[in-house]
C-alpha cells in the first residue's frame, strides 16, 4: 500500500460514491484478538468499516471498545489476527506508519504544544498539511468551528483547561481530515454545545470522504451519526449491522443516560 506522507487526500464525496461499488472497507479487523499481558481482552473480533461512511462501536463498560481502537490504531498489539486498511495488510505496523497511511485517532492524538499558543499551535498542524499559503484558510475555518479557541488564540495551550486543550486537538484533526478516523469517547467532559460542534464536525468530514469507526457512550448520539453499528460484549462482537436493526439491542447493553435515570 502506498504512504502519502501524511498529507491529507483530496477525496470527494463524489469520488467516493463513484469508487465505494467495489471498494474494499476503508477498516477491516479480521479475526483479531489482543491482550493486556495475560489479561485478554478481545477474542477473535472481526468488523468492518466501509468508506465514507461511519460505524459506531457500542457495548458496555470493559467490553474492549477502546482496545480495539488501540488495536486499529497501533498502540497494542494483536496476539492473533489481521487488519486490512483499504485492502491492504497493516498487521503490526507502527502507529506512526498509520498516521502516514492517513489513520488518524482521537482524542489519543490530544498532546498540544503547551509552550506555544493556540494560534502557533494550528499553524504548525496547518502549516505541514497545507503550506503556507493554506494557513489562513485553515485558521479561519478552524476558529469558525470552535469560537473558543478563537477568544483564546493568544493563550499558552498549556494553560488552557482540560476541555479547551480537548478542542484544540481536535481543532487539529478535524481541519486536516485523515482517511480514517478513530473516536474513542470524544463527548467525554465536554459542555453539550461543544459536542453538538463536535458532531457537526465529524458529519462534516464524512460527507468529504473521511470515514469514521466511533466510539461513543451517548447511544442517542451515535445514532445520529451512524450508519452501522458494532455491539461488543466481554471482548466479542455479539451483533453487526445497520443502526436501524440493532438500536434495540445496543440499547439494552448501554447505561442509560442521566437524565433518564
Ligand atoms: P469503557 O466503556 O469502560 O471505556 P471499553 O469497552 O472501552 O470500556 P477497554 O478499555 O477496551 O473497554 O477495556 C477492555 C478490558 O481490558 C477491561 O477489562 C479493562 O480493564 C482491560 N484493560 C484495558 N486497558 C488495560 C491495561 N492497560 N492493562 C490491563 N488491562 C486493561
Amino acid at each position: 500500500m502506498k504512504e502519502d506522507g501524511g498529507r491529507p487526500s483530496a477525496v470527494t464525496a463524489s469520488s467516493v460514491a463513484a469508487s465505494s461499488v467495489a471498494a474494499p472497507p476503508a477498516l477491516e479487523l479480521r479475526g483479531v484478538s489482543a491482550a493486556y499481558g495475560r489479561f485478554r481482552a478481545l477474542f477473535g473480533v472481526s468488523l468492518s468499516v466501509p468508506v465514507g461512511s461511519v460505524t459506531a462501536l457500542v457495548g458496555p463498560n470493559g467490553a474492549g471498545k477502546s482496545t480495539i481502537a488501540r488495536v486499529a490504531t497501533g498502540l497494542v498489539p494483536l496476539t492473533k489476527g489481521r487488519i486490512f486498511l483499504a485492502g491492504g495488510d497493516v498487521t503490526g505496523l507502527p502507529t506512526w506508519r498509520l498516521v502516514r497511511l492517513g489513520v488518524a485517532h482521537a482524542p489519543e492524538g490530544r498532546s498540544v504544544f503547551a509552550t506555544l499558543d493556540v494560534e502557533d499551535n494550528l499553524r504548525l498542524t496547518f502549516m505541514r498539511a497545507f503550506g503556507r499559503k493554506g494557513i489562513g484558510e485553515a485558521l479561519a475555518h478552524a476558529f469558525e468551528r470552535f469560537p473558543r479557541l478563537a477568544d483564546r488564540r493568544r493563550q499558552l495551550a498549556g494553560t488552557l483547561s482540560g476541555g479547551e486543550q480537548r478542542m484544540l486537538a481536535l481543532a487539529r484533526v478535524l481541519t486536516v481530515p485523515p482517511k480514517l478516523l478513530v473516536v474513542d469517547e470524544l463527548s467525554l467532559g465536554l459542555a453539550p454545545r461543544v459536542v453538538d460542534d463536535v458532531y457537526r464536525a465529524l458529519r462534516e468530514i464524512r460527507d468529504a470522504g473521511t470515514s469514521l469507526l466511533v466510539i461513543e457512550q451517548q447511544l442517542p448520539r451515535a445514532l445520529e451519526l451512524a450508519e452501522q453499528l458494532v455491539v461488543l460484549r466481554k471482548g466479542q462482537v455479539v451483533e453487526a449491522g445497520p443502526v436501524d436493526k440493532l438500536s434495540d439491542l445496543a440499547r439494552e447493553l448501554l447505561p442509560r443516560p442521566p437524565e433518564n435515570s
